[in-house]
C-alpha cells in the first residue's frame, strides 16, 4: 500500500506496533492508564466479583451466592468456593437433564468447566482459539444433537474492511434490517436490531433528532429520504478505549469487535460510542431452532447470554469467508457496498475515489470506516 493511500483514507496503520510497545493492555494509548505496571492484573476482591458475575450473574441475588461472595478472601479461596458451587449447580443439571446421559454428562461439565474459566479471546494463541470454537460446537451437539460450524478465522493481512451508503437509493424496504436479524442470530423477542434506518424529511438536512426510525407505513414515503446506521467501525474507536476488560477491541481488518464471554455488561462502551451502534440485550437472546443460523464465527453471530453487548460485525461470519454482509446482499436497490479498501479494485475504492462521499461527526477523529455518497 502506497504512503498515497495511507493519507488518503486517513488510516491509523501504525496503531498496532504502537499499541504493542507502548501500551500496558489496557486499550489506553496515551495519557497513562493511571495503574502500576501490574495494572493488567485485577485485585483479588476485583477477579473475585468478576469472576462470579461471569459465571453466575444476576443469580448470585437470588440464591445465596452474595453471601457466600460477601467476603474479603484471595484468589485461592474464591477459586475453591466457585468451584464447589459450579460443580454442585453441574450435578444439579445433570441429574435433571434427560437429553444426555453418563459418558456425555461428563463430557458437558467439563466443557461447562473449561468455559467457566476459558480465558480473554483476544489473547488466546490460534490453537486455543480453535480448541474453544470445538468446545462449543462439541458443546451445542450435547444439548441439541445437531450440528453448527463456528470460525476462529483471524483477520488476513492486506485486508481492511470499508462500508458506503447511497442515500440516493435507499427507499427505507429495511430488507437489511430482516437481513441482519436472521444472520446474526438476534432476539426475535425484542426489537434489538444492529442496523437503524432513518426516515428524514426532504429540505431539513441530516436531522438525526427529528427523524423517525420506527416508521410503519409504505415507504418511500414523499417528502422523505432514508439514512442507514449501525456499527462503522472506527479506526480509533472510543468505544473500545473504555472497557474496563478488554472485552471489545479493534481487529487488524478493521472490525471492532466483542467477546460476548468476557463482556461484563457495564455498557460505558454504549455511552461512549457517538454513533449509538451498540445494543445491550436485556434477554437471552431467544432463535427458534429451526431459524438458528448454523454458520457462525466466534467473534460475530454465535449464540450468547443476556446482559452482554452487541453489535453490527460487518458480518464477520461472512467477510472473513469473503463474502458481502448480509445487509448488503438483502438490499434490493443497491444501496449498499462493502469491500476491502486496501484493493485498489474494489467497489468501495470505486466509490471512495468517484463520489463526493462524507462521514458522519468527522470532528470526532474517530475515522468511521463507514461513508455516506448521492448519485
Ligand atoms: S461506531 Fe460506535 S460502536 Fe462502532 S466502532 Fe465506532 S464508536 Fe465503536
Ligand atoms: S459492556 Fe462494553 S465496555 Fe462494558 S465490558 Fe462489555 S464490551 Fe466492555
Amino acid at each position: 500500500m502506497s504512503n498515497n493511500n495511507k493519507k488518503w483514507f486517513s488510516l491509523n496503520l501504525g496503531r498496532k506496533e504502537k499499541e504493542s510497545s507502548g501500551s500496558c493492555g489496557c486499550g489506553k494509548t496515551s495519557g497513562g492508564c493511571g495503574s502500576s505496571s501490574d495494572s493488567h492484573q485485577m485485585t483479588d476482591e476485583a477477579f473475585a466479583t468478576a469472576a462470579i458475575n461471569a459465571s453466575i450473574g444476576e443469580e448470585r441475588t437470588k440464591d445465596g451466592f452474595e453471601q457466600v461472595f460477601d467476603v474479603k478472601m484471595d484468589r485461592r479461596t474464591a477459586f475453591k468456593k466457585l468451584t464447589a458451587s459450579l460443580l454442585i449447580g453441574a450435578g444439579a443439571v445433570s441429574t435433571s437433564c434427560s437429553v444426555i446421559s453418563g459418558d456425555e454428562t461428563k463430557e458437558k461439565s467439563q466443557i461447562d468447566w473449561e468455559e467457566q474459566f476459558k480465558g480473554n479471546y483476544k489473547l488466546m494463541t490460534d490453537e486455543e482459539k480453535g480448541a474453544t470454537v470445538d468446545r462449543l460446537v462439541r458443546s451445542y451437539q450435547l444439548r441439541t444433537g445437531k450440528n453448527i460450524s463456528m470460525s476462529s478465522k483471524n483477520a488476513e493481512e492486506d485486508v481492511l474492511f470499508g462500508y458506503a451508503f447511497n442515500i440516493s437509493k435507499c427507499q427505507g424496504y429495511m430488507d437489511c434490517v430482516n437481513a441482519c436479524v436472521e444472520e446474526n442470530n438476534q432476539d426475535r423477542n425484542s426489537q434489538m436490531q444492529y442496523i437503524r434506518i432513518h426516515e428524514m424529511k426532504d429540505g431539513k438536512g441530516f436531522n438525526f433528532n427529528e427523524a423517525d426510525d420506527n416508521y410503519y407505513h409504505e415507504v418511500p414515503a414523499e417528502g422523505h429520504f432514508y439514512m442507514g446506521t449501525q456499527c462503522f467501525h472506527c479506526d480509533n474507536p472510543p468505544c473500545v478505549e473504555v472497557c474496563p476488560v478488554q472485552a471489545t477491541w479493534r481487529e487488524d481488518d478493521g472490525l471492532v469487535v466483542v467477546d460476548y464471554d468476557w463482556c461484563v455488561g457495564c455498557r460505558y462502551c454504549m455511552a461512549a460510542c457517538p454513533y449509538d451502534g451498540r445494543r445491550f440485550n436485556w434477554s437471552k437472546p431467544e432463535v427458534p431452532e429451526a431459524e438458528i443460523n448454523k454458520n457462525q464465527h466466534y467473534l460475530g453471530n454465535r449464540m450468547r447470554k443476556k446482559g452482554v453487548m452487541e453489535k453490527c460485525t460487518f458480518c464477520v461470519q461472512r467477510s472473513r469467508a469473503g463474502k458481502n454482509p448480509a445487509c448488503v446482499e438483502a438490499c434490493p436497490t443497491g444501496a449498499r457496498i462493502f469491500g476491502n479498501l486496501l484493493d485498489p479494485n474494489s467497489t468501495i475504492r470505486w466509490v471512495l475515489e468517484n463520489k463526493k462521499v462524507f462521514r458522519l461527526k468527522e470532528d470526532l477523529g474517530t475515522e468511521p470506516k463507514f461513508w455516506y455518497f448521492m448519485d
